[in-house]
Parts: C-alpha cells; sequence; structure tokens
C-alpha cells in the first residue's frame, strides 16, 4: 500500500490563464495532496492533505475520483495558493450531503463540521493579508486551525466532534506538540518511542513548518514537512515503523541557513518544489539553478527521492530576457533532465497526475 502524491495544479502565478492557448500556459494554480490509504501509516485510519488549493483544483478531484481532503494546509496567501478555497469547502460539505442523504444544510455542517485549514498565524490571521480577511465568510464551512510556531513537530486530532456536540463546539481539532525528532528514516523505534498516532484519535502522521522568504504580501510563509510511517522495517512488531517526510514547499525566494540545515529536509521520500523559472533568478521565487544546489544539499544518494518541481511559469526568464519565449513543457523537461545522485528522480510535476510511494 503506497502513499500517493497528486499535483493537481503545477503552475506558478502565470499559469492557466484567460486569453491564452490551450497548448501553451495551461497549468493550473499550485495544489498538492498527499493521501495516506487506510492501513499505509502503521496501520492507522488513512488520510487526505491538500497542500494549497489554486483553481481548478477541485475539478481535478473530482474528475480522479478521489475522497474529499479532510484536512488543508496553507503555505501563503497569495490567490494563485488559495482561490479554489471557496469552491473546496462548499463542494465538499454538498458532496457529503448528497453521500449521506442529509438535505437540510444547517444540519449538514453540525454534522459533519468545517473543514480544517491550517497554517501559520500570520498566513491565517493577518488582518490584511491572511486567508481569513479573504474568506472568512465561509465560516462554518471552514475552521482555522493556526500553528503554533515553526520547527516544532505538531499531530493533529481528528475531528471527533463530527458526529458529538462537545466535538462540533470546539470544532473537534486540536494541534498537540509532539515529541521532536530528527534525521531522516528512524528505524528501529517503537510506536511509543517515536511518538506518532496510532490510535484513531489522531491524523497519522505529524507536521512541522519551516519559515521561507517570499513576499512582503504573503506574511508566514512557509514550506510544511509531514512525517509519516511507510511500513515497518524487518518482520511486523519486531524492528518498527520506518518513517520518511514528505515536503511540500510553497513559494519561496530563499531561506534562513538554519532552514537549509535542517536535518528534517534530508533525504526526504517526497520533495515538490517552487521552480518558477529555469535560468531568471526572480525577485520572489526560486529557479531551477537555484533549487538545484538545494536538491544537491538535501540528498545523500542513499536514499529514494522523488524531486517534483512544481509551481512552473518561466514567465521570469522571459521578462529577464533568458528565452525569446514564456518556456514552454518541452524547455522544462529538457532542462530538468540533468544528473543527479543515485536514487534520486527529478520530474516536472504535471496537473492532476499521481506519484505513488
Ligand atoms: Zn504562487
Ligand atoms: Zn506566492
Amino acid at each position: 500500500m503506497k502513499i500517493e502524491v497528486w499535483t493537481w495544479g503545477t503552475g506558478g502565478p502565470f499559469g492557466r490563464e484567460l486569453g491564452v492557448g490551450p497548448n501553451r500556459r495551461r497549468r493550473g494554480h499550485t495544489a498538492t495532496s498527499i493521501v495516506i490509504p487506510d492501513g499505509a501509516a502503521g496501520g492507522a485510519a488513512g488520510a487526505h492533505i491538500l497542500v494549497d488549493v489554486g483553481a481548478p483544483s477541485v475539478e481535478r478531484m473530482i474528475e480522479a475520483g478521489v475522497s474529499p481532503p479532510d484536512l488543508v494546509f496553507l503555505t501563503h496567501s497569495h490567490f494563485d495558493h488559495l482561490s479554489d478555497l471557496d469552491r473546496l469547502a462548499n463542494s465538499r460539505m454538498r458532496g457529503l450531503m448528497v453521500r449521506a442523504g442529509v438535505k437540510d444544510f444547517e444540519r449538514a455542517l453540525k454534522l459533519f463540521g468545517p473543514l480544517p485549514v491550517i497554517g501559520t498565524e500570520d498566513c491565517l490571521h493577518h488582518p490584511e493579508d491572511g486567508a481569513r480577511a479573504r474568506f472568512g465568510y465561509l465560516g462554518g464551512l471552514v475552521s482555522w486551525r493556526p500553528l503554533s510556531g515553526y520547527d516544532v513537530w505538531q499531530r493533529v486530532r481528528r475531528p471527533d466532534g463530527a458526529l458529538s456536540p462537545e466535538g462540533s463546539q470546539r470544532d473537534g481539532l486540536s494541534l498537540a506538540g509532539a515529541p521532536r525528532r530528527s534525521g531522516g528514516a528512524i528505524e528501529g523505534a517503537s510506536p511509543e518511542r517515536s511518538g506518532l498516532p496510532h490510535t484513531g484519535g489522531f491524523f497519522p502522521f505529524e507536521v512541522k513548518a519551516l519559515p521561507v522568504h517570499h513576499s512582503k504580501h504573503a506574511p508566514g510563509s512557509c514550506l510544511f514537512l509531514f512525517r509519516l510511517s511507510l511500513g515497518y522495517v524487518g518482520s511486523p512488531g519486531g524492528d518498527g515503523p520506518r518513517f520518511r517526510n514528505f515536503v511540500v514547499s510553497g513559494d519561496y525566494k530563499s531561506m534562513e541557513e538554519w532552514v537549509i540545515e535542517s536535518p528534517d529536509l534530508r533525504d526526504p521520500a517526497c520533495l515538490v518544489l517552487d521552480t518558477n523559472t529555469i535560468k531568471a533568478s526572480g525577485d520572489y521565487h526560486a529557479s531551477l539553478e537555484e533549487n538545484r544546489s538545494l536538491i544537491d544539499r538535501w540528498t545523500s544518494g542513499e536514499e529514494e527521492v522523488l524531486v517534483l518541481l512544481n509551481h512552473l511559469s518561466g514567465f521570469g526568464d522571459f521578462r529577464k530576457g533568458f528565452y525569446d519565449h514564456v518556456p514552454d513543457d518541452e524547455d522544462w523537461r529538457a532542462a530538468a533532465g540533468f544528473a543527479t545522485k543515485p536514487k534520486v528522480t527529478v520530474k516536472i510535476a504535471e496537473d492532476g497526475e499521481c506519484h505513488r510511494i
């Protein structure tokens, strides 16, 4: 049973736009899912984690037939990362109503509870630039859940309030501190020592945010790390679960050295990176050339790592004169064909694609 990584939208701020032909700039705005099937993560019930929700990700999820997200994580509050939030929150509730045969909307809100939306305090609550300032009218359909700081592993309690009055009052979700661990795969740790949830009370992963530099109009910008168990090392019940990290970045131009040096970024199972231009060094986004050095620093060649290049635009390359056209898919594929370390695979992410890890 494998973890699924879906890239619903892989375009940058210049993505799928009005008046541009279908053969160019056809990529949707950013949205990435990590789907943990039931039983995949240490035997726990599964989860659908969505990171950012640019349009038209909901339509792509409907076409792919995936179940609605259990949780949404927002890397920052730019339009190309949350433009489909209204559609998502409403579509989820309407789908739940139809499937359960519930006809009254108010009753459905109480029964199913809001969709938790998790981000840094500034990303959610900044008075002008926070997500809540733009989507506050979705109250009842979403619950805003700020993370308690950066670089702290946290667990997310399952919304036990969906069918209980007490839970629905509190929205049923809490973020609890979990024991800190560092490094890539942890082998030989018992479930108790590892701190990873093995009961039904928490979603089957831990999460932390690390800060990144992006734009002054995106306060609280971060990348997310999700740590989960990929089955067992050795015999079941013997050596214990094997943990790997899944890293999904939002937009960034750069990061502090202590972030780049974080051991938690070493050899993740999957690394989804904002790669906005091939060559041009933009003001707000990393280029493929800049990311190549990060990929080199974050991989050892001793673990399987899948790198997905995301948020592709190339418009900055066009403006800075590197190409006489906006780089198209062929340009991206050619540029990403560089040699890597053993066990490291670098791919251009495609809209609606699923990678199983
Ligand atoms: Zn963006
Ligand atoms: Zn942005």
